[in-house]
């Protein structure tokens, strides 16, 4: 694949916008009677079409021959526009460029008149961004443009913008798309890339991304880099079971076990990357209610998958009651309704206060499967105190840097070498990093995305994969100068350390451990200091 699929299939016309239809009806309208307006604000959720949308409407306002109020998508300008070359068309954003000086240099050059077309389109994106500041610049610039300027803001947030915006701007609230909706789409681009699918298949993508077109695209992507044609239900599962709601599990599994530095990391790198913080706060609440019911033995009204089901039970087991309602109760009384101040800090401050309040005693038996683990005595679950949470909150992103993991890593019979979390935000950050990059042939984020484990040893940083075909295309890309310099980078932003980068396969070692030690939990609980006993046989397909 030689591009992101997002990106090669963004739409080009208005009418291939998917799921949108009261909306792209009204602006074709607009556009052929020449009646558009000055200022739009383009609000819904990410992943919806709002800046496709935006710079298809900088094409047909533009454009030489536009037909219907499609722009024909093939003059100079459309193509221009399209090559991002054309210098009519301005995109800010407003997440990088908040700063007042931008929008006052956006007021002197707006007076100038476009180069090419008709019109000269500013397209802000995540205006709520802007400082207030900001804001009052950019009042003063549509309440009188001039004739050839149009504005269109774009946000997720809409109320984030002042109503003094709000009210000169012509509102379009995108909605999420229907779940048909992009499986059909999806269905286009798997047949248009050459690839077969089950339907059903596609129908999971389709669902597991809420309403976003561009979460489900980047899905399959990821899914047409790991297992190539055909793709199945199976391999859709076993994609999902690493995203979707697995963060809002993971989160509970770090609540239920005091795990505070790394549920602080979770709700910093889920807000990075645009997750709704509510959604997942009431995601998160929803299985807490489903380990305290599974503890309380009343599962019949639950209604969670499989996986969920097999995730949640080992909680219950490794958990009091006390606890857990302490949880809950702290965690559905954070407020992320506020629009002041930083959007992560309600979570963050419920973090904190349920793992506190009560003395951080050693509760936790983590698995099912371990029928005694010892713990050292002074290895408490909480491995640091509220007060250092703060300050590391107050350095900007909270995230465990490798230093701070090492630190509670004791060494381990003289190894050089420390685990690397499996379930890992710290990697993902890095796979974010780099999703948008390019390699020599593949997309970097997708490939690394793909990787199961890590670990470090001797300044290595050792990528392990299930699926030879990625851990090849890995290889080649590493043995690029260019690409293994992006992703050695990447690393280096994300966990503050430079490493070499080396791949193998991951099975040879996983196969040979007892399924306890497979388990992240277990894991977890030996870099704290704890020893696997003695370990009891499960009943089968039971094995977390
Ligand atoms: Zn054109």
């Amino acid at each position: 694949m030689t591009e992101v699929l997002y990106r090669k299939w963004r739409p080009r016309q208005l009418k291939e916008v998917v799921g949108q239809e009261p909306i792209i009806q009204t602006l074709r309208n607009a556009v052929s009677l020449d009646r558009v307006a000055h200022a739009f604000l383009f609000c819904g959720p990410r992943g919806t079409g709002k800046t496709s949308t935006a710079r298809i409407m900088a094409k047909a306002v533009n454009c030489l021959k536009p037909n219907d109020g499609e722009p024909d998508d093939a003059c100079e300008i459309c193509q221009s526009i399209n090559d991002e070359q054309s210098l009519d068309i301005i995109e800010i954003d407003g997440a990088s460029n908040n700063g007042v000086d931008h929008i006052r240099d956006l007021r002197e050059k707006v007076a100038y008149t476009p180069q090419q077309g008709k019109y000269k389109v500013y397209i802000i994106d995540e205006v709520h961004m802007l400082s207030g500041a900001a804001f009052n610049a950019l009042l003063k610039t549509i309440e009188e443009p001039p004739g050839h300027a149009i504005f269109i803001l774009a946000t997720t947030e809409v109320h984030k913008v002042p109503l003094t915006i709000l009210s000169r701007c012509q509102r379009y609230d995108f909605r999420r798309i229907s779940a048909e909706d992009i499986q059909a789409q999806l269905h286009k681009l798997t047949s248009a890339e050459g690839y077969e699918a089950e339907s059903e298949c596609l129908a999971l993508i389709a669902r597991a991304s809420s309403g976003s077109l561009r979460d489900a695209e980047n899905l399959l992507e990821q899914a047409m880099v790991s297992y190539g044609s055909p793709l199945t239900e199976a391999q859709a599962r076993d994609l999902l079971a690493m995203g979707g709601d697995e963060r809002a599990l993971e989160l509970v599994g770090h609540l239920v076990n005091k795990s505070v530095t790394e549920a602080l990391s979770l709700i910093n790198d889920a807000s990075a990357d645009g997750t709704d913080l509510r959604q997942l706060q009431r995601m998160a609440i929803n299985y807490l209610r489903g380990v305290v019911l599974i503890k309380s033995g009343v599962t019949e009204s639950l209604e969670y998958s499989n996986e969920a089901f097999t995730r949640l039970k080992p909680m219950a087991a490794s958990s009091s009651i006390d606890h857990l309602v302490h949880v809950m109760r702290v965690f559905s009384n954070a407020d992320t309704r506020g629009d002041e101040g930083v959007a992560t800090l309600p979570m963050e401050m419920a973090i904190v206060e349920s793992s506190i309040e009560r003395t951080p005693a050693v509760t936790v038996m983590p698995v099912t499967s371990v029928s005694k683990t010892s713990m050292k005595p002074d290895s408490p679950v909480v491995s640091e105190s509220p007060q250092q949470s703060n300050q590391r909150i107050e350095n900007g992103r909270a995230r465990s840097s490798p230093s701070v993991a090492n630190s509670s890593v004791p060494p381990q019979g003289g190894t050089t070498r420390a685990p690397v979390r499996e379930s890992d935000p710290e990697w993902d950050s890095v796979v974010r990093e780099l999703r948008r990059s390019k390699g020599e042939r593949f997309n970097l984020g997708a490939l690394l995305r793909a990787c199961t484990s890590r670990e470090i040893s001797e300044g290595k940083l050792i990528l392990k994969f299930g699926h030879k075909s990625n851990m090849e295309r890995l290889q080649q890309e590493i043995e690029n100068p260019h690409s293994r310099q992006v992703i050695q980078e990447a690393v280096q932003k994300v966990m503050g350390t430079s490493y070499e980068i080396a791949v193998i396969m991951a099975d040879v070692e996983s196969s040979r451990q007892s399924p306890a030690q497979r388990s992240h939990l277990v894991r977890k609980a030996q870099m704290m200091g704890a020893r696997v006993v003695s370990e009891k046989e499960e009943e089968p397909g039971n094995d977390e």
